[in-house]
């Protein structure tokens, strides 16, 4: 890899910033100076640390204008989602501040007078994040906070396509008073800091947020050191229209969690099955709505899908749509594209396929764009059985308004977040993590710290 890395804005390819690749050497000193700053930062009480990570979340919170800018300009989403993704980072380090509060331990009664059995939680050490492009706030504020709050120390190494907004937010924490050495940021390939992090000693920790393969990867790099591992990998969430839906609440639901990034989420809607005697009427209702989307540059207020982050990202798009055609599907509206290899842009318009079947690559491979494959089923349980049919098992939705249909499908699901007639599931305080191929470990709510502890247990003798 070169030894520069060249920032570029999707929406016009033109060169941001260059940010310096860090060598081996700066790496490894940066690791062993995280795994030394541990020793003060875990001894310090959670009180005060709480205090420094509010701070760091007021940082962003005041410089919100400016770091909207720059997450637009390095990943083109639109500037109103990327000042909702300083709030979002914003709400994990307030929430994990709090909760750090409340890392309790218990006590057990003992099986004879003569002993007392404690146990307590400690941090597990220093951290390693290794975070993607698409949320590149978010995804790294919400590994950082808990592991703070819990008193490990941390260092990230950010997507290439995105570093600026990491190194903005590192930059706040260090200006809020958080140690130079207890949060770090260092740059790089995948491949070669992944590696770096994995085969360190120091590190006790590995937390990804990316995609299945290289997530297996780092599972099994993690194994010669016995790493604590957590893992946000990818997704292909199914979205279930029952026959009883309100359909224009679940039409508004649907556009917003699959139009989101332009539809780079690991959480965004990959299937939408609907119930044979409403796919028509709801068909329409979807595609007269993914009309109104304008695409365009993320730096205009009323840009509701940005670009695309990179040619290959694009191609995959482009492939999926035409291996759909091809098998039989139906466009509706878009697959239509405004690309130009040369100057390095590529946005796609909001597509809606109809008459998508489960031999068409759309039905397997996470999309990671703004496509809609809608297909139907004739009864809740064969809607479940092609819900399941994946090994991903991240994000489901579905809507109705039957109790009973609604409770069988949250048991069925084999999926760890689970939106009822809701699109938009997300919040510091509730555990986001899948199941499956799609990951391990939470992060969020109460469940978000744990991955971040040790248990000890001391047993107390000779009483
Ligand atoms: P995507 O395909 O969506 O970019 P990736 O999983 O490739 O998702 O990337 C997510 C993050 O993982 C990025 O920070 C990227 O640099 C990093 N990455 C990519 N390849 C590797 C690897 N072999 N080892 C460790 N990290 C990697």
């Amino acid at each position: 890899m070169p030894n520069i890395i060249k920032v570029q804005n999707p929406a016009t390819g033109e060169l941001i910033q260059e940010v310096k690749v860090n060598s081996e050497d700066e790496i490894k000193q940066a690791l062993k100076n995280g795994h030394e700053s541990f020793k003060s930062w875990s001894k310090m009480n959670a009180h005060d640390r709480s205090k420094l990570i509010h701070a760091w979340s007021q940082k962003l919170k005041e410089n919100k204008e400016e770091i909207a800018h720059i997450m637009t300009l390095e990943n083109g989403k639109p500037i109103k989602e990327s000042l909702g993704e300083i709030d979002y980072s914003a709400s994990y380090l307030d929430w994990y501040a709090e909760e750090g509060k409340r890392v309790y331990g218990r006590t057990i009664p003992s099986h004879t007078e003569s002993k007392r059995i404690i146990v307590t939680q400690q941090p597990v050490g220093l951290v390693a994040a290794i975070t993607p492009w698409n949320f590149p706030g978010a995804m790294m504020a919400r590994k950082a906070a808990p592991a703070l709050a819990a008193g490990c120390t941390f260092i990230v190494k950010p997507a290439v396509e995105t570093p600026l907004t990491t190194i903005k937010f590192i930059e706040l924490a260090h200006e809020a008073g958080i140690p130079e050495h207890v949060i770090q940021c260092v740059n790089g390939s995948g491949k070669n800091v992944g590696k770096l992090f994995t085969d360190s000693d120091y590190v006790r920790k590995i937390t990804f947020t990316g995609s299945t393969p290289v997530g297996k990867t780092l599972i099994r790099d993690s194994a010669s050191t016995v790493k604590h591992i957590s893992m946000e990998l990818g997704g292909h969430a199914p979205l279930i229209i029952a026959e009883d839906a309100d359909l224009d609440f679940a039409v508004k639901q649907t556009i917003a969690t699959k139009f989101r990034n332009a539809g780079q989420t690991c959480v965004c809607a990959n299937r939408i099955l609907v119930h044979e005697t409403i796919v028509g009427s709801f068909t329409e209702k979807f595609v007269a709505e993914a009309k109104k989307l304008k695409v365009g540059n993320g730096m205009e207020m009323e840009t509701d899908i940005g670009p695309i982050i990179n040619e290959k990202g694009y191609n995959k798009i482009v492939s999926q749509i035409n291996n759909a055609v091809e098998k039989g599907a139906e466009v509706l509206v878009g697959n239509t594209y405004d690309a130009d290899k040369e100057q390095g842009y590529f946005f796609v318009h909001p597509t809606v396929l109809k008459n998508v079947t489960t031999e068409m690559d759309i039905m397997h491979e996470e999309t990671f764009g703004p496509v809609a494959p809608i297909t139907s089923f004739k009864s809740i349980e064969e809607a479940v059985e092609i819900a399941n049919a994946t090994p991903y098992g991240l994000a489901a939705y579905f809507f109705t308004n039957n109790y009973q249909t609604g409770t069988y499908l949250h048991d069925n699901l084999d999926f760890g977040i689970i939106g009822w007639n809701d699109g938009s599931t997300s919040a510091a305080h509730a555990p986001f993590g899948g199941m499956k191929e799609s990951g391990l470990g939470r992060e969020g709510g109460q469940e978000g710290i744990e991955p971040y502890l040790e248990t000890k247990y001391l047993s107390i003798g000779n009483l």
